[in-house]
């Protein structure tokens, strides 16, 4: 098959094991790559009702078809399992060089089962698989430390996906890292490498992607990166990456501020986009991405790269911290540790909001930047009142008496758009299928980003929440990285050299909503059903101040458009996919 390497590897941790075994042609088929090929294995491999944290919950690595070869942003790599945060699905998506590394390695897919006897690292170079013993030598070490030590005694190119102390000491919200600074953040996928004695997958490949028709292959997606990438709509990318969001979020009245009780911070000209450009000093890319939206810092001699929006919304304004030299190096321990910073910033504004209510003492305040700065290495490592802040936002609100100050769905943290100030963004989150998630479902760019739909209202929301959720899945299935603007005329051209023939929008909707529908089937053989797609009480209380002021979603709105989203889904009042829808997506699965 052109585009894949053809193989999955399996690695048997409990027995210290590797074999190798062919891609399923009718899974490529259907599910393509990424995430839909991820779940389909998620489904199989995954025991209804297993602990995340045991050796029962599979940690699954994907590429895409497209990996490996020069269409702009495809060699990103999908990883997944049972979230210790939420029970729920997860797939989390991560740039940097790992996934074309595996497939010049030879492969589509890593599964991961079983719990190794002692800390391992696994070292695939190509067809070579060793199980390193980590203890004393790779285990305990930050992510940064982890990749200059395996470059230095492995190779030079060896490309290294991890866990940090975050993972080892299960922390739910822990995430992997690869070429450092890249991150498949959300969901606790770090937590469940640590489960298994696994401090990192380490690849080195020496073979090649085959396209099929090369020539051919190669001037469209030329074609593509001049007419459709490098244009001025994706300038904001390379120009200034995605902190220009803080000023455009905060005016709309949607930037978390002080654990959710504003959403405009009055400090918010101090960490937006023109004080980090006056810092930069450089740009940089995952492999095959002409857009190179990472940006790099320097704040007094330490580099950061980053800080990303949503790292700047939960890690500054959510935290009351305007200091946004702090933010950066708040953003840098947790890079060090394995955190996600989404979930770290909302849980230590959490715990600044119970010590002002007088719930907690753990001497953190709003704009205190002492114990803020502390937090992340006393969460990764479980220590002092780190330990109750590493149980995540929903368990440590609910330890202290006070789950109403919670922000998440699902146990999973909310990101950096206030449902207040884009009502759409709240159906999206309740809805995803990873719990509170941004990136499946992104109705705020047709509202507060320069749409015209009204922010304040969820009419038309469930059908735009429909179709965006099915147009990531499916341009997930070939890992398109969210940051790139693209339509199915864009895959399009993809997809016909990948099946040989021309698609539509239609067919690669479908293949969306297969995706799509075989996660929630996932999740509904997990227990979830519709009350668990639900908005939490932190979003009930209207801000005091701004342009969302007054506003909260209603809950008879929010039901009667979760229920119009359910009818549009093919579901039943539950949220169940109907035997008909399921047949009618050609899904071989059932809860
Ligand atoms: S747009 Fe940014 S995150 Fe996305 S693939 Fe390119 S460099 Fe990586």
């Amino acid at each position: 098959m052109d585009f894949y390497a053809g193989h999955v590897l399996r690695l048997d941790l409990t027995a210290l094991r590797a074999t190798v075994e062919p891609l399923d042609p009718d899974w490529a088929r259907l599910y393509v790559g990424g995430k839909g090929l991820l779940l389909r294995y998620l489904f199989e491999e995954l025991a209804p009702g297993t602990d995340s944290l045991s050796p029962g919950n599979p940690l699954i690595l994907a590429t895409g078809p497209f990996a490996g070869t020069a269409a702009a942003t495809c060699s990103r790599l999908a990883v997944g399992c049972k979230s210790p945060a939420t029970g729920t699905l997860l797939d989390s998506y991560v740039g940097g060089s790992f996934a074309p590394e595996l497939k010049y390695a030879g492969y589509d897919a890593v599964v991961v089962t079983g719990k190794a006897p002692h800390p391992v690292l696994v070292l695939v170079e190509d067809d070579r698989v060793e199980f390193v013993p980590a203890e004393g030598r790779f285990w305990g070490l930050d992510t940064a430390a982890l990749e200059q030590k395996v470059r230095e005694e492995m190779g030079p190119w060896h490309k290294v996906l991890s866990t940090g102390p975050a993972g080892e000491h299960l922390v739910p919200f822990a995430c992997l890292s690869t070429d450092q600074y890249h991150k498949a953040g959300r969901g606790g996928a770090g937590a469940v490498m640590g489960s298994k004695n696994l401090k990192a997958v380490v690849v080195r490949g020496t073979g090649a992607v085959t396209v099929g028709d090369a020539a051919s292959f190669s001037a469209d997606v030329l074609s593509l990166q001049n007419e459709r990438v490098l244009t001025p709509d994706n300038a904001w990318t390379w120009e200034e990456g995605t902190p220009y969001l803080v000023e455009l979020v905060n005016a709309a009245g949607a930037l978390p501020t002080r654990n959710w009780r504003s959403g405009q911070f009055d400090q918010a000209g101090a960490i937006q986009s023109s004080e980090l450009l006056a810092v930069r000093t450089r740009i940089r890319a995952c492999t095959q991405c002409p857009l190179a939206c990472r940006q790099v810092h320097v704040f007094d001699e330490e580099v950061c790269e980053g800080p990303e929006f949503e790292t700047l919304g939960l890690c500054g304004a959510n935290c009351g911290v305007g200091d946004l030299a702090a933010v950066a190096e708040f953003n840098r321990s947790c890079d060090e540790l394995g955190l996600d910073t989404i979930s770290t910033g909302a849980v230590v504004g959490l715990a600044m909001d119970l010590c002002e209510k007088g719930a907690a003492d753990y001497g953190l305040a709003f704009g205190d930047v002492a114990g803020y700065l502390a937090a992340p290495g006393l969460i990764a490592r479980r220590e002092s009142w780190g330990a109750e802040l590493a149980l995540g936002a929903r368990d440590l609100a609910a330890l202290k008496g006070r789950p109403d100050l919670a922000p998440h769905i699902k146990g999973l943290e909310l990101p950096a758009y206030d449902p207040r100030g884009t009502f759409g963004m709240g159906l999206g989150y309740a809805t995803s299928d990873r719990g509170a998630c941004h990136m499946r479902a992104f109705t705020a760019a047709d509202d507060i980003l320069g749409g015209e739909a009204p922010p304040d209202s969820l009419e038309g929301k469930p059908a735009l929440t429909v179709e965006q959720q099915d147009f990531s899945a499916a341009a997930w299935t070939g890992v398109w990285c969210a940051n790139l603007y693209i339509d199915t005329d864009f895959l399009g051209v993809h997809f016909r050299h990948l099946w040989g023939r021309e698609t539509s929008h239609e067919e690669l909707m479908t293949l969306g909503a297969r995706v799509w529908n075989l996660g929630r089937v996932v999740n509904v053989r997990e227990g979830f059903a519709r009350e668990h797609d639900r908005l939490p009480g932190v979003l009930g209380v209207p801000h005091p101040e701004g342009v969302a002021a007054g506003k909260t979603v209603a809950d008879d709105e929010f039901q009667q458009a979760l229920g119009e989203y359910y009818r549009l889904r093919g579901w039943d009042a539950d949220g169940v996919p109907t035997e008909e829808t399921l047949t009618r997506l050609s899904l071989d699965v059932r809860p």
